[in-house]
């Protein structure tokens, strides 16, 4: 299928094209005939599988069409005329046509980016992103320019709205996307205030990776007659990742390993995951004296100096990312061929968010947990919550002088067979083995899958970075 094929306007079949894009994904295939003829949607598809482009061509497509009518031409000429009258357009409020509410700064950064992108033809599209950590004059500036397109975490936007900035009146197209992750992040309060200002005949498009418990709820009460798009494609299982687990000894044989690891030939930009922000610093830190070009993100930073990070990072001068959970949500650098987990994160749906940032738009990547024996349970839960085993790998000169805690014997039948892709590459994929590396010790936990580990409700907890 085509891009023209999906009935979107020649200007954004363009934009795409010259974006290289050549086909749409599978949930575009879906996603925007359904969007562009009105109908609200509920999505479920992962990050990496195109799914900014699913509502904002869509989106664009219709600005697009409004555009070339004759009742917009004429609005904007006579704005244009009381220009040359002189006189200056009043402003009360912004008045967007469509939201977007991303959890996070980085994503809101992303998608409103990939509109740019995707607008580039199409004349008189503003899209600003409205985000914590950004100078308040700052944002009033973008908004009295009156964008069409307002991309938002949801803490800085409630600010706005409440202090009048923002009016949603006019507001056509509301879109949540990781509605999972904002409500995980504790904004369903902020969420449900937002949506109560917006008009009640707005398309509304929600995103996530599940649409069970919490976000099915809200997903039901907040559309009308949603086309329900469930995409369980390779990018949601995580199929172009090899995922690897290297159990270590102790803090110094982990630093050791990571150092070597990331001198691996293939590796060509990586991101680490730590715990903490001052691990992340601390080890940014580290990596840079041994020599690899190394940057901290995390929340404790400035909004200025994470934005310079990111720019580093898709420039190619950051090499290695040394990130925390919440601050790397999002990113999307195709040239990320490897994450490490230097630390486990401490729920299993954030290992999923932490080996999606590589592995983008159809690429491999290779994810890497480098954990302690004591630690072994925490794997078992990750396996348990992905329904895929983990392998366990060893480098010769690497190997822990411990054995696993919890011994992870040979694989259940049915559950994983050696040339899975779980620990492999596939035929004509990429491998990452280094010439002289041991055997790999793959093995499995029992454990059967019993569906998901969610994260208890006490737990959710608005994240402790915020966005305002
Ligand atoms: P997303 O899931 O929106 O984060 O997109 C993941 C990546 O896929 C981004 O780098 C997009 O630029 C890229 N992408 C989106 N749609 C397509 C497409 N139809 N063909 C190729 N790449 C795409």
């Amino acid at each position: 299928m085509s891009f023209e094929a999906l009935g979107l306007h020649a200007s954004i079949v363009k934009a795409v094209t010259d974006a290289g894009y050549t086909v749409p994904t599978p949930v575009q295939e879906q996603a925007v005939p359904a969007a562009i003829s009105g109908r609200d949607l509920l999505v479920s598809s992962q990050t990496g599988s195109g799914k900014t482009a699913a509502f904002m061509l869509p989106a664009l497509h219709k600005f697009a069409v409004a555009e070339q009518s004759q009742a917009s031409k004429n609005a904007a000429q006579e704005a244009q005329n009381a220009r040359a009258r002189g006189e200056r357009p009043r402003f009360k409020a912004a008045q967007p046509k469509m939201l977007v509410l991303t959890p996070t700064r980085e994503l809101a950064l992303q998608v409103t980016s990939a509109t740019e992108k995707y607008g580039t033809q199409i004349r008189r599209i503003k899209a600003v992103s409205i985000l914590g950590g950004m100078p308040y004059p700052k944002q009033m500036q973008l908004l009295a320019r009156n964008p069409e397109i307002l991309v938002a975490t949801p803490g800085r936007l409630i600010d706005h709205m409440e202090s009048g900035k923002i009016d949603f009146s006019e507001l056509e197209i509301l879109v949540l996307d990781e509605a999972d992750r904002m409500l995980d992040m504790g904004f369903i309060d902020d969420i449900e205030k937002i949506i109560a200002a917006t008009p009640a005949n707005r398309q509304t498009m929600l995103f996530s990776a599940t649409l069970d418990g919490m976000v099915g709820n809200m997903a039901r009460r907040i559309t009308t007659d949603p086309m329900i798009i469930q995409i369980a494609g390779s990018a949601s299982k995580h199929e172009n990742i090899v995922q690897r687990v290297h159990f270590v000894d102790d803090l110094s044989h982990k630093n050791r390993l990571l150092d070597h690891l990331l001198r691996d030939e293939t590796l060509d930009q990586a991101v680490v995951f730590t715990a903490t922000k001052r691990d992340a610093d601390t080890i940014a830190d580290r990596l840079n004296i041994a020599g690899f070009s190394a940057a901290a993100l995390h929340g404790d930073m400035h909004q200025g100096a994470r934005n310079r990070t990111l720019d580093g990072l898709r420039r190619g001068q950051v090499r290695v990312l040394v990130a925390t959970d919440v601050a790397a949500r999002g990113i999307d650098v195709p040239n990320i061929t490897h994450v490490f987990n230097y630390d486990l994160p401490k729920f299993p749906e954030d290992y999923v968010h932490r080996i999606g940032r590589t592995g983008r738009a159809g690429r491999n990547g290779l994810a890497i947990s480098l954990v302690n024996h004591a630690e072994g349970m925490n794997v078992k839960r990750i396996e348990r919550f992905t329904k895929q085993l983990i392998p366990v790998n060893v480098i010769e000169g690497f190997e822990p002088k411990k054995t696993a805690s919890a011994p992870r014997s040979a694989a259940r039948p049915g559950t994983w067979k050696p040339g899975d892709n779980r620990g492999g590459a596939k035929p004509g994929q990429r491998t990452f083995s280094k010439p002289g590396a041991a055997p790999r010790k793959e093995g499995a936990t029992g454990g059967g899958y019993k569906g998901s580990n969610p994260r208890p409700a006490s737990e959710r907890t608005r994240s402790s970075y915020g966005d305002r």
